[in-house]
């Protein structure tokens, strides 16, 4: 959830801001003068700037100076959504509004001259005013050091983000869609993975390298959390991969009359890892293997044999059951981190069982 108030001097642009958040990023929308219409049609009364600015004062006298915003905040932290509250308009505000964890002040500037052309540009009643007069009265309202009137430079040195509108309205654009990143960054911190996550995307990023396309599998061994060894699916140093020449088939005939058919061309991760401590002298007593599926027949009794106490399996091979059970008997435990089958190309050859 987040609660953006939105701040600008006048014609900065806080209409297109708001319009793009609201739009764009489905950002619910709160403003104070949609609620004091709201408020003045409940109780009756016409809608125009007297009444709508007599309204304002009374309830700030009645209330607190920022009661108006603070039900604005309210309301939208009900919606347990991304809201934006227009507008901000004084030092108090901005300061009852703070007291609330998820606010965020943001202010929309632009040049002077710029500004003040787009309000000519606007041309509503009150805005007919030449340009010296337009800076004298902004000058006028930044000297004003009363927390509850308005003060719009004021309340813009404080916002936590600033845009600068004098450009087009992509650039406008742009600028919001970075500050909304920044802020889903600082609300977000930092999430480190948890072992069984970091060993097993190793665990993955190994098995890129794998060269037989039935089942690109990694292996990883570890203990005490450190790595020893990893490795892939892969032939047997010097002899050509599957990936330039194609797969080496056998087909395995079964008790029960049926035949299977597996590439046998490749050495498997998990005896790849087992080979690379066995050149490199590591020892593999009390280690835990990770590894894409459940190992093999072959694999799963290397791995009980090196003293291996514990197999992660990223996903389920669908002939892993009697290397299940295996690892049962054996008192090697075996942990899946996904419940699901995997699926690899030509599987289906070796369902003819
Ligand atoms: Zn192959
Ligand atoms: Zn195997």
């Amino acid at each position: 959830m987040l609660i953006i108030g939105i701040t600008g001097t006048l014609g900065a642009g806080k209409g297109t801001v708001v319009e793009y958040l609201r739009e764009k990023q489905r950002f619910s929308y709160f403003s104070v003068r949609a609620f004091l219409i709201e408020e003045l049609q409940r109780r009756g009364l016409a809608v125009n700037r007297d009444t709508l600015t007599s309204l304002a004062n009374q309830l700030r006298k009645e209330h607190s100076p920022s009661y108006i915003v603070d039900e604005l905040y309210r309301q939208a932290a009900a919606t347990g959504g991304n809201a934006i509250i227009e507008s901000i308009r004084a030092v108090g505000e901005v300061d009852s509004l703070r007291k609330n964890g998820s606010f965020v002040l943001l202010a929309v500037d632009a040049d002077a001259k710029t500004r003040y052309e787009r309000i000519v540009l606007r041309a509503s009643e009150t805005d007919h005013i030449d340009y010296e007069t337009f800076l004298a009265n902004e000058r006028r309202e930044y000297a004003n050091t009363d927390p509850n009137k308005q003060n719009l430079q004021a309340c813009m040195k404080m916002a936590d983000l600033k845009l600068s509108n004098n450009g087009s309205i992509e650039e406008l654009h742009r600028q919001v869609d970075e500050c909304l990143e920044r802020l889903k960054q600082e609300k977000e911190p930092h999430q480190r993975p948890s072992w069984d996550e970091y060993f097993m995307d190793l665990c993955r990023s190994v098995a890129l390298r794998a060269t037989c396309n039935r089942g690109r599998s990694g292996c990883v061994i570890v203990k005490d959390k450190q790595i020893l060894v990893t490795g892939y699916v892969g032939s047997p140093s010097h002899l050509p991969h599957c990936d330039e020449v194609g797969h080496l088939f056998r087909k395995t005939l079964h008790e029960d009359g049926s035949v299977s058919t597996h590439c046998v061309r490749t050495v498997h991760a998990e005896q790849n890892a087992i080979c690379q401590a066995a050149r490199r002298g590591v020892a593999l007593e009390g280690s835990t293997l990770y590894c894409t599926m459940t190992p093999c027949r072959t694999c799963a009794m290397l791995i009980i044999n090196c003293g291996i106490r514990k197999v992660v399996a990223d996903y389920k091979y669908h002939a892993g059951a009697e290397s299940e059970e295996m690892f049962e008997q054996a008192g090697v435990e075996l942990q899946y981190i996904h419940n699901e089958v995997l699926q690899y190309n030509n599987q289906k050859q070796e369902k003819s069982e």
